[in-house]
């Protein structure tokens, strides 16, 4: 772990001032680096039953994609408004300014699957707790959340649904 938090990039006021932006690509650029990555995200779900990884738009693409290799899953994107191509259900939430929208197809989900929803970063919740709600209308048997950073001090935790069962590679 120590490794992959050596390859963290701290990037500061991005993408706007005051955020200081963790940015995952030095990480995924490392060969190494990239293999422990899938290795200690697919060790969380091993012996899970997962059938379906989400990945949301679009840093955990990359993750997501990984772990769901890893685990023999299926991969199924949350992309935003417009780009998918099929009959998709959406959800709207409150950006600290304005809102954002996201969608998944109507079909990637059934009531048989056990998913794990994925993104690179919690910040504030937002963005995952929508996709969480988007992936629960669709009744699959078990969510899991997870993410390889959490940024500890903006709450986002707090933010998700209190039944949501949440791991963190890594802490901040
Ligand atoms: P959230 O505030 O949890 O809804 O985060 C929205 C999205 O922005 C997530 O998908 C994160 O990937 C990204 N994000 C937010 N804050 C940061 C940050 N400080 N560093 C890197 N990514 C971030």
């Amino acid at each position: 772990m120590e490794y992959i938090k050596s390859k963290i990039r701290d990037i500061a006021d991005f993408p706007q001032k005051g955020v200081i932006f963790k940015d995952l690509t030095t990480v995924f650029k490392d060969p190494r680096a990239l293999h422990i990555i899938g290795w200690d995200l697919s060790q969380l779900y091993r012996d899970k039953g997962v059938t379906k990884v989400v990945g949301i738009e679009s840093r955990g693409f990359i993750g997501g994609a990984i772990l769901a290799f890893e685990l023999g899953a299926g991969f199924v994107p949350v992309r935003k408004p417009g780009k998918l191509p099929a009959d998709t259900v959406s959800a709207t939430y409150d950006k600290e300014y304005g809102k954002d929208t996201i969608e998944i197809h109507r079909d990637a989900i059934t009531e048989d699957d056990i998913v794990v929803i994925h993104d690179d970063v919690l910040a504030t919740g937002g963005t995952m707790a929508a996709a969480y709600n988007l992936v629960k209308s669709m009744n699959p048997k078990k969510i899991y959340v997870n993410f390889i950073i959490e940024l500890g001090a903006l709450g986002g935790r707090g933010n998700l649904p209190a039944e949501a069962d949440v791991t963190s590679l890594i802490t901040y």
